[in-house]
């Protein structure tokens, strides 16, 4: 019988997006509810050594494959100059990763931002918090599409890279925002739901844990003490036709 037709079956294997835990810091470098002081900074990325601390777009690219670490992704919001004068250099020499919302008013303010967001190396990612960080509950459609889509748009002009993801101003959302958002053109959306973020929440909204500035450190702990407990998905393996 002449079998060089027959099909043959082989399994491949399928990496799923992996468990993580995204956080997200407001300013740094002086105390305050959002605010972390710059020595309680330093003790949480110490806290965080063991883990791949990755950008939101490193994570959903399913980068380093090869390091077997979990994974945190970092967000920084509302684009403080902190962000630019202490958590860049911190994290630059201690090779992680981050992701930075801002919104439209704070950068047009912010010529150091405005220039810095070209050059950021391919570790770090940029995303949209709207034009005036306003709260997206119950406003009208030509508010809706300044703060999604002109913000989109101006940002696009400052950012080399798609400016796809969009952080929800205080954490709210709600169905027809998400709709408005994705046709705006963010692919991601991130809100603040606090949970351990999984490959199912990306194609919707995307958990993150705020970190308070009181007991910042003790906080991070106990998150990664239940993202510990939480068994990571297993790779899903699938027939494939030759
Ligand atoms: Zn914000």
């Amino acid at each position: 019988m002449n079998t060089a037709c027959k099909p043959k079956q082989q399994t491949i294997t399928i990496e799923p997006i992996p468990d993580a835990v995204i956080l997200c810091l407001h300013d740094i470098g002086r105390e305050g509810r959002y605010a972390i002081s710059e020595k309680d900074f330093g003790l949480l990325l110490g806290e965080l050594a063991a883990y791949r601390v990755v950008s939101l777009h490193d994570w959903l690219k399913r980068r380093y494959p090869e390091d077997q670490r979990r994974r945190i992704v970092l967000t920084f919001d509302d684009g403080y100059r902190a962000h630019r004068e202490i958590v860049l250099p911190e994290l630059r020499r201690r090779g992680m990763g981050a992701t930075f919302f801002s919104y439209a008013d704070q950068l047009k303010a912010d010529a150091g931002w405005r220039r810095l967001l070209p050059a950021l190396e391919d570790t770090f990612s940029f995303g949209s918090h709207s034009w005036s960080h306003a709260l997206l509950r119950d406003i009208g459609y030509d508010q809706l599409f300044r703060e999604l889509f002109l913000a989109r748009q101006y940002m696009q002009t400052l950012s080399v890279k798609p400016v796809d993801a969009f952080a929800w101003p205080y954490g709210y959302y709600e169905s027809e925002g998400i709709r408005a958002a994705a046709a705006a053109g963010f692919t991601v959306q991130l809100s603040v739901d606090y949970r351990i973020a999984t490959a199912a929440d990306a194609a919707l909204v995307l958990p993150r844990y705020t970190i308070f500035g009181r007991r910042s450190v003790e906080q991070l702990k106990e998150i990664l003490k239940r993202f510990e407990a939480k068994k990571p998905e297993k790779p899903d393996r699938v027939p494939r036709q030759q």
